[in-house]
């Protein structure tokens, strides 16, 4: 791999470089376990004292190549694949903080994480508090604690569509000596690369745009490499480990301890690892990723500006839509919007229904980021059990529609759309 090489190449080359007379596309290595000659090479892994494969809990080959591809195409020095992304998000936040510690996230964020965040890591001792995504680092900082250990946010909220304002939440970080995490699953590194933007690690739901083809689910954590975990906060990273016969992070594995930590205590221990088959899934993915990114974008802004210009449409949220209030946000820090936009019909909650079940291309999925378009209704779906009023309160309005525009000719997605409209 040449250090120097654009995004697009990275994605095509990266991650897997076949020796002479081996396979030329990424193999899938499906075995739990690797043969060795002596024992003494085996407990020399163990040891983490030789780079190598021995369980496929903690490293396997064909995930090894998905991690340093995504590793490449982020900027990052490392990464661990784990089962979804959900659990990218919880290791990323336990892997710096222990029981009694604090995070201040950004309140724009997918409900799963909302749900994580506000119920399951608290049971595990960690709380976490919401501050507005409009939140200056002032305010940001104002909300920390002693015992703050990491700020998080996502690039593009799903589905508030806000976009991240990188300055502010970097700021605050910075002043608090704790990592930035940032979920980068919406705009994936080739619309944005949060580590040029104050990122300290980037996290993924790579069951989205990296695998593309709605085939497996999974995540990603990724390290910059850069933070400074010797800064008296995170005395994990450098006291020795008594699991590992002393093992110190930021002395033996300098270069990414946060990686290396994130595998060996948490995947070890709690397991969750990314299988070899959707490692290879995921890989094959990434190779069209700067195509289909560049197609969704511009196949999304399309629909946007049709969708705004509809007699039927009462409002379009889509963050490179001239007029957005996201828009100075969206041009300072992305290179295109993704395929996810939202829209509501001027007939309210059962004009929204009526559209989507007539529509034909587009299918009503639960799912994003996606190379087939595929709607949902979040009122009457993820959000059903809420009244009209609670669904306001939540941000999701009764006749919100999410659509994830996908990588068909977009004469069809229109025609598909304009022909449900008639139908209300
Ligand atoms: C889908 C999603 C997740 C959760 O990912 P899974 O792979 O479904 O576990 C986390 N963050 C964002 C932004 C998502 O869109």
């Amino acid at each position: 791999m040449d250090k120097n090489w654009k995004i697009e190449t990275l994605a095509v080359q990266a991650g897997y470089e076949p020796q002479n007379g081996e396979a030329r596309v990424v193999p899938i290595v499906q075995s739990t376990t690797y043969k060795y000659n002596t024992s003494q090479e085996v407990a020399d892994l163990f040891d983490l004292k030789a780079p190598g494969f021995f369980y496929t809990r903690l490293a396997n080959p064909t995930v090894d190549c998905f991690e340093k591809k995504m590793a490449a195409l982020e900027g990052g020095v490392a990464a661990v694949a784990l089962s979804a992304g959900q659990t990218a998000n919880t290791m990323a936040i336990m892997n710096c903080c222990t029981c009694g510690q604090h995070v201040i996230a950004s309140a724009a964020l997918y409900g799963g994480t909302v749900s994580l965040f506000t119920n399951t890591l608290k049971k595990m001792g960690v709380e976490v508090t919401l501050v507005s995504s409009d939140a200056t680092a002032e305010e940001i900082i104002a909300a920390a604690r002693p015992e703050t250990r990491a700020v998080f946010a996502e690039t593009i909220a799903n589905p508030a569509l806000t976009v991240l304002n990188f300055e502010e939440f970097s700021k605050a970080a910075k002043e608090l000596g704790v990592p930035f995490i940032v979920d980068n699953t919406f705009p994936t590194p080739f619309l944005c690369k949060p580590f040029d933007f104050g990122a300290d690690i980037v996290t993924h739901s790579t069951t989205k745009y990296t695998d593309g083809h709605a085939l497996s689910v999974g995540g990603i954590v990724i390290e910059k490499g850069t933070f400074n975990w010797a800064n008296g906060k995170f005395p994990e990273f450098t006291e020795p480990d008594k699991s590992y016969h002393g093992l110190i992070y930021t002395r033996d594995f300098a270069a990414c301890p946060f990686s290396v930590k994130l595998r060996v205590q948490w995947v070890r221990d709690l397991g969750f690892p990314m299988m070899p088959f959707n490692a290879f899934l995921s890989h094959v993915g990434l190779e069209t990723l700067h195509l289909r990114m560049e197609r969704h974008s511009e196949n999304a802004l399309k629909l946007a500006e049709h969708l705004q210009n509809h007699p039927k449409v009462a409002w379009v949220k889509y963050p490179f839509l001239k007029g957005d209030d996201q828009y100075e946000m969206a041009k300072k820090y992305l290179k295109g919007g993704s395929g996810v936009l939202c829209f509501g019909m001027k007939g309210g909650k059962a004009a929204s229904e009526k559209v989507m079940n007539s529509l034909k291309l587009a299918a009503i999925v639960v799912h994003v980021a996606d190379v087939r378009t595929g709607v949902l209704h979040p009122a009457s779906m993820t959000h059903r059990q809420l009244t009209d009023e609670e669904l306001v309160a939540a941000g999701v309005l009764p006749e919100m529609v999410r659509v994830s525009v996908g990588i068909e000719n977009i004469d069809d997605i229109i025609a598909d759309f304009d022909q449900a409209m008639e139908q209300v």
